[in-house]
């Protein structure tokens, strides 16, 4: 039977890191980028009689998310060992939590303009739905192996950096709305800066589980888990492999077993690794080194310390700035782009201008140079110049795009100075409009032809104005002077 004739059933668990200055339980540097192996104590490396000390910090990021989720905080959470033998983790266990977690229930809103570009959404407002969150724990990251060829290494900065697991309920329907899931997920984690969230760099990483049973059947299929997915589209990739794999198999009559695969993104397909997992496998117990955290004060702590969610900053660049729908979605999915923009609009008379000229023309320029915003020269209230002189009828859209470009290579020039610097400078009317007499009367032919109603020569008659002026007066005056002279 067709695929639709199935329903599917996704869950998600998705690791995020949590942005901090040490890890869960030393004082060692967390961070990306060190030298490897060298943000390393006895407490991380699992030497035998070290023991751990809580970050509360991590512990409070982890009740904010909750509470931006409307999660529940048990009055006592407590600190459980899950037990695996791997080179990742040198204690031989990931301390963990499993039945007393910090957050529980809650649910993940679903941003209209998360969805994949390809993905058409109907909705009414921001939200087109919340998934059900089952739990949120806090843990430790395990160390990070890279394997070659016949060996691997191992880089033990990673291992004990505060690692925050959300896990969904099996509440999800579809690989878009997994994507709009993930992403909805991630813009509220940088919002709120308690993670960078970066998927390419492993900040956030996700297993996904999904399940089919046909119509009419209660019980949910066999689970088939696919672990540490590293983008929102490969997630959406593996799951429609995998919707489909599944679904020819359950037609050929092969009933699914609860299997964990890898996906492999670049052939395009899931490889059963290993079957049938359970809790009890990973022998969790209570950690004997650690105490049960009263979470009382922090979650009164932490009330005041929540951030403006990415629904309300969509809202609000619309009606502050009167940014179009477009524009509010481009600056939410662009968090640092989305503060620069706030910081140039600051005080501006053309907000959204500004905010075209940071979503369009400096972007492509930071692409063309290969840099990002944060490394971008140009200060956000020198662009906002830059957009005051156009207003002023200073220099023209294309003009100012030279001046950018003088500006940026002389970052501490205001735009007036760089505009000038161009010989771009305040057109004086009455000289202009000598100007504009003197090429009509140049130039009868063309004219002729113009007033004739054939209004393509109008930019022919303003370039030959342009090109006799001195100072290069702003072409959109000119094409006006020569529309009123002519009586257009
Ligand atoms: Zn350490
Ligand atoms: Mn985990």
């Amino acid at each position: 039977m067709p695929v639709s004739d199935y329903l599917v059933t996704i869950g998600l668990e998705v690791h995020c890191q949590i942005k901090t200055e040490t890890k869960m339980f030393c004082s060692c540097k967390a961070g990306f980028g060190y030298e490897p192996n060298t943000n390393v104590c006895p407490t991380c490396l699992g030497m035998p009689g070290a023991l751990p000390v809580l970050n509360q910090y991590a512990i409070e990021r982890t009740i904010l998310t909750g509470m931006m989720l409307g999660c529940s905080t048990p009055p006592v959470s407590k600190w459980d060992r899950k037990n695996y033998f791997y080179a990742d983790m040198p204690k031989n266990y990931q301390t963990s939590q499993l039945d007393l977690p910090l957050c529980i229930g809650g649910e993940v809103p679903l941003y209209a303009w998360a969805y994949p570009a390809d993905c058409k959404v109907n909705a009414d407002g921001p939200v087109v739905r919340t998934v059900k969150l089952d739990h949120i724990h806090l843990e430790e990251d395990a160390a990070k192996l890279t394997h070659y060829n016949g060996y691997s290494l191992v880089d033990y900065n990673r291992g004990g950096t505060p690692l925050m697991e959300i896990v969904s309920a099996p509440d999800l329907t579809s690989p878009e709305e997994t994507y709009a899931y993930l992403k909805s997920l991630q813009q509220m984690m940088i919002c709120a800066g308690i993670s960078d969230a970066d998927m390419e760099k492993g900040q956030m990483r996700c297993d996904v589980n999904v399940s089919l049973r046909p119509k009419g059947q209660k019980e949910l299929g066999a689970k088939i888990e696919m672990k540490n997915i590293n983008s929102m589209s490969a997630a959406r990739r593996a799951l429609i492999y995998e919707i489909h794999r599944q679904a020819e198999e359950l037609d050929m009559g092969i009933a699914q077993v609860q299997s964990t695969r890898r996906w492999d993104d670049t052939l395009g397909e899931s490889i059963v690794m290993r079957t049938k997992e359970n809790a009890h496998d990973y022998r969790y117990h209570t950690c004997p080194d650690l105490i049960p955290v009263h979470t009382a004060p922090l979650v009164e702590k932490v009330k005041n310390e929540l951030p403006e969610l990415p629904d309300a900053l969509h809202a609000r660049l619309q009606s502050e700035y009167g940014l179009p729908v477009a524009d509010a979605n481009t600056l939410v999915g662009d968090f640092k782009l989305c503060r620069y923009f706030e910081e140039a609009a600051a005080g501006s008379k053309a907000p959204r201008k500004v905010a075209n000229w940071v979503i369009n023309n400096l972007t492509s320029v930071l692409a063309e140079k290969e840099l990002t915003i944060a490394s971008c020269p140009l200060a956000p209230k020198a662009l906002a110049g830059l957009v005051d002189i156009i207003e002023e009828g200073l220099v023209s859209n294309n003009q100012a795009r030279e001046v950018l470009d003088v500006m940026w290579n002389a970052p501490a020039m205001n735009a007036a100075d760089a505009a000038a610097s161009l010989g771009f400078k305040k057109t004086d009317t009455n000289a202009l409009d000598a100007v504009v007499a003197q090429v009509l009367e140049e130039n009868p032919d063309m004219v002729a032809i113009v007033k004739g109603g054939n209004m393509k020569l109008i930019n022919a008659l303003t370039g030959k104005v342009m090109k006799v002026s001195n100072p290069k007066p702003n072409p959109k005056m000119v094409t006006e002077i020569i529309l009123a002279r002519l009586g257009l």
